[in-house]
Formats: structure tokens, C-alpha cells, sequence
């Protein structure tokens, strides 16, 4: 029988890309698949706390294999900011334009702009627990280029391109983005497993 793992997200973008790079030996399962409808709760400080919170949540209560991801922005002159609270540093409910407006205000004269997205995904699978990060590294620039993508592709220049990730679409970010990489190590576990 196949083995089946909880994603814990109804995100469908992420869940089709993990189903892709895992391939058809495990099966995939959404929240909406387990009838989980609860606003489970992200209250931690850091990547793996949050993504912890969320597989643990739901193995407690579904009884599931999970895993769950946590990502955001760590910007070096803002001491690690947006970090965590990347999706609504400008306040709730979230809104990608404002946080970057408030990201580009907060670094309007700031000339280092090293910046890293990162994330962190965790598994629980039968009584272990297991996390894989993926990290990339980049810099801020100080207006918007590019429309594809989504939350600071626009204003987030990888290491080594010229392009920003909204400039350079979705194919290309996902083969050297931070989600692809912490994607690809638990892939590569799971199959060994
Ligand atoms: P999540 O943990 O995947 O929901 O990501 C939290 C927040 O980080 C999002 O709401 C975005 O603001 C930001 N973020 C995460 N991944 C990306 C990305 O690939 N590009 C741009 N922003 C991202």
C-alpha cells in the first residue's frame, strides 16, 4: 500500500509542487482531504517552532503522518526581519504590497540589503521527528521589478542573477528557490525510508 503523509496546508501551489518532486510512490494529503478545517495555530519564533506547531497539531488531533512548512524573509540590517511574522509585517489582515512598502521604507537608507528567504519544513513520521531547511541568499533592491510570483518576489534578487524572482517566473524560482531546496531534502529522505 501506497504511504500516505498529511501536507498541512491547503495551499494548492505548494501542494502541487511537492506532489510533483515527491512523486507517485506517496500519496499527498491536503487539510481539506482529512476534513481539517481549523485555524491551526502559529505562535512560535522561529521557522521550526511554527512548523513544528502546525505537524504536531495535527498528528495530535488526526492521527496523521505530517509534515508542515514555515518560510519568511530575513533581511541582515533589520536584524532578521520580517522573519516570522514575513506574511503580515504590515499589520493584519496580511498584505503583500504594504509589507513591501514597509520593507523598502525601513531600508531607505540602509545601503547593506543582504537578504535571505528561508524554510523549514517539519515531519513527524511515527514517533520521530524530523526538520530540513532551505535557504537562499540575495539582496533588497530599493523599487519593485517583475509581476509573476508573489509576497517579496518582486523586490528579492538571488546571489548570482540580475533578475528579481518576480522578474524571473515561476519555472526558473523554483528550481533554486528556499522551498524548492527544503522540498528536495525531504523528497530525498522519504524515499530512502
Ligand atoms: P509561508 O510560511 O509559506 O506562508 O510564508 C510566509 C510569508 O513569507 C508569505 O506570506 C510571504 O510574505 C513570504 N514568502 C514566503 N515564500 C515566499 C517566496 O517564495 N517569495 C516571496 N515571499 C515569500
Amino acid at each position: 500500500m501506497k504511504n500516505r503523509l498529511v501536507f498541512a496546508t491547503n495551499n494548492k501551489h505548494k501542494l502541487e509542487e511537492i506532489s510533483a518532486i515527491v512523486g507517485d510512490k506517496i500519496e499527498i494529503l491536503s487539510l481539506n482531504d482529512i476534513d481539517c478545517h481549523d485555524d491551526i495555530p502559529e505562535t512560535a519564533d522561529t521557522f521550526e517552532g511554527n512548523a513544528m506547531q502546525k505537524a504536531r497539531y495535527v498528528k495530535e488531533k488526526y492521527g496523521y503522518d505530517c509534515f508542515a512548512d514555515d518560510t519568511g524573509l530575513q533581511v541582515e540590517a533589520l536584524n532578521g526581519a520580517p522573519g516570522v511574522y514575513s506574511a503580515r509585517y504590515a499589520g493584519e489582515p496580511a498584505d503583500s504590497e504594504k509589507n513591501i512598502d514597509k520593507l523598502l521604507s525601513n531600508l531607505s537608507h540602509v545601503d547593506d540589503r543582504k537578504a535571505k528567504f528561508v524554510t523549514c519544513i517539519a515531519l513527524i513520521k511515527g514517533d520521530e521527528e524530523y526538520t530540513f531547511y532551505g535557504e537562499i541568499a540575495g539582496h533588497i533592491i530599493r523599487e519593485r521589478r517583475g509581476s509573476a510570483g508573489f509576497g517579496y518576489d518582486s523586490v528579492f534578487v538571488p546571489e548570482g542573477y540580475e533578475e528579481t524572482f518576480a522578474q524571473m517566473g515561476e519555472e526558473q524560482k523554483n528550481k533554486i528557490s528556499h522551498r524548492a531546496k527544503a522540498v528536495k531534502k525531504l523528497s530525498d529522505f522519504l524515499n530512502t525510508i
